[in-house]
């Protein structure tokens, strides 16, 4: 068991990790890690370099590479709505990883043995280090197997698709419904089927449906149950 507190969260697409993890870890003054950002990245680096998805060695050099940071963003010009800021070579990425291309390239690099490797060592390092609310696919099972907290996020599919189309219209991206479903089924589909670490609810995960909760009720709720734990 770690010095610190873990508190992993996995879930489908769009079940609202990001937004509940962040405020969770604001309210508890833990670090907020969304490791599908890193996945992001890797499809970010395939994309700009011409590597394709199935590359593995490829996509694992680049990443190797790179110098990836990941912070809680900083006021006033990061605080644009953005859950997490992420830098890439110096560069800003936070928006550039959000596109729908990268969404989907994400989810093909995420099938790639090697990178997931790469990527595990990194968040559970930053896991020992400080208190955290890590979300992803295989945090409950894979990253911190023994967080203190283990917790299944999910919601309807059209609880999930009305959201994420709310998301891409704020940021200006005019998509249908139609294809927003498309995608969030598409991207389920290879979570759930790939071969290394598919998406799963382990046996002591809590299961959290936040289809009818407003995201304050869903924060509250945990941090209730993390007070009882910590007490
Ligand atoms: O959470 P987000 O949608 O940003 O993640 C992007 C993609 O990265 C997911 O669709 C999934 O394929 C992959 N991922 C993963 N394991 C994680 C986090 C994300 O496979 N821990």
């Amino acid at each position: 068991m770690s010095d610190f507190f873990q508190i992993a969260i996995d879930g489908p697409v769009a079940a609202g990790k990001g937004t509940v993890s962040r405020l969770l870890a604001q309210k508890l003054g833990f670090l907020y890690v969304d490791t599908g950002a890193m996945y992001r990245v890797a499809a970010l680096l395939a994309i700009r370099n011409g590597v394709d998805f199935s590359e593995e060695d490829k996509v694992v050099a680049l990443l190797e590479k790179s110098k990836l940071e990941m912070r809680n963003p900083l006021p006033p010009k990061e605080t644009d709505g953005r859950l997490t800021t992420v830098i890439l070579d110096g560069e800003d990425v936070s928006w550039a990883i959000r596109t729908q291309k990268c969404s989907e390239g994400s989810s093909k690099v995420a099938v790639l043995k090697k990178l997931r490797k790469v990527l595990v060592k990194k968040q559970q390092e930053i896991a020992t280090k400080q208190n955290v609310v890590m979300e992803g696919r295989d945090i409950t099972f894979r990253v911190l197997p023994d967080a203190n907290l283990k917790i299944f996020l999910t919601a309807s599919i059209e609880a999930r698709v009305a959201r994420r189309h709310t998301q891409y219209l704020i940021k200006g991206t005019n998509t249908s419904i139609e294809e927003v479903t498309k995608e969030i089924k598409e991207r389920d589909l290879r979570d759930s089927n790939r071969t290394n670490d598919p998406l799963q609810v382990v046996p002591e995960a809590w299961l959290v449906d936040t289809s009818k909760l407003e995201i304050d009720e869903v924060v509250d709720l945990i941090a209730k149950r993390v007070d009882e734990l910590r007490d």
